[in-house]
């Protein structure tokens, strides 16, 4: 019997929130491999913005019409997890040079650890490289308008978050800092 080879890849990161720049690799990534896995990394004990189910759902709903796309969460070394989900490849995206460094000395470390699976990074379309969540976070916490660094469904649940922080007297701004 012929056995059909799947190529899948990880895509892992915070998605707090996912934006288009996400998006945009994730849709990418899947013209080389069949299935892409979006994986929500949770740090463990970290108080974020939306919580692990929040971004898995919100990750969800923007690849809803794409079959080949699966969405999860994880909290453990990402090669553990590619490996558990049977992935050859973890797929990243650079924005910046800035980006540049980290990027570089994970993909060192990553395949120290796990040199069977390939590290591939996609270089940012240029009308996606200003975004990142923090950015989305700090404009929406502030009242003004991400429609075009965000989907619909994920600029309403910024809203209605920021509106929740706003009626518990929370003060949000530990969750907008510039560190993704
Ligand atoms: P992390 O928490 O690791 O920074 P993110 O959720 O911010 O993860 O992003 C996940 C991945 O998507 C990272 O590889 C990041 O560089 C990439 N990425 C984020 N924003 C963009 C963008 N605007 N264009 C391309 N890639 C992006």
């Amino acid at each position: 019997m012929r056995q059909e080879h799947i190529y899948r890849a990880v895509y892992p990161g915070s998605f707090n929130p996912i934006h288009y720049g996400h998006i945009d690799i994730a849709l990418r990534a899947l013209r080389l491999f069949d299935e892409v896995v979006v994986a929500v990394y949770v740090h463990p004990g970290k108080v974020d913005l939306f919580d692990a189910d929040e971004r898995v759902a919100l990750v969800r709903e923007s690849f809803q019409d794409e079959p080949r796309i699966r969405v999860a969460s994880y909290n453990k070394l990402t090669v553990d997890y590619a490996r558990e989900v049977g992935a050859q490849a973890i797929v990243r995206g650079l924005r910046v040079f800035s980006d540049f460094e980290l990027e570089f000395r994970m993909a060192l470390a990553n395949r120290r650890l796990a040199p069977e699976i390939e590290i591939v990074t996609f270089i940012s379309a240029e009308e996606y490289l200003h975004i990142s969540s923090s950015t989305i976070r700090e404009i929406a916490s502030l009242g003004g308008d991400v429609s075009s660094m965000t989907p619909p469904h994920v600029m309403a649940a910024l809203q209605r978050r920021f509106a929740e922080l706003k009626a518990q007297g929370s003060n949000s701004s530990f969750m907008v800092s510039l560190n993704d």
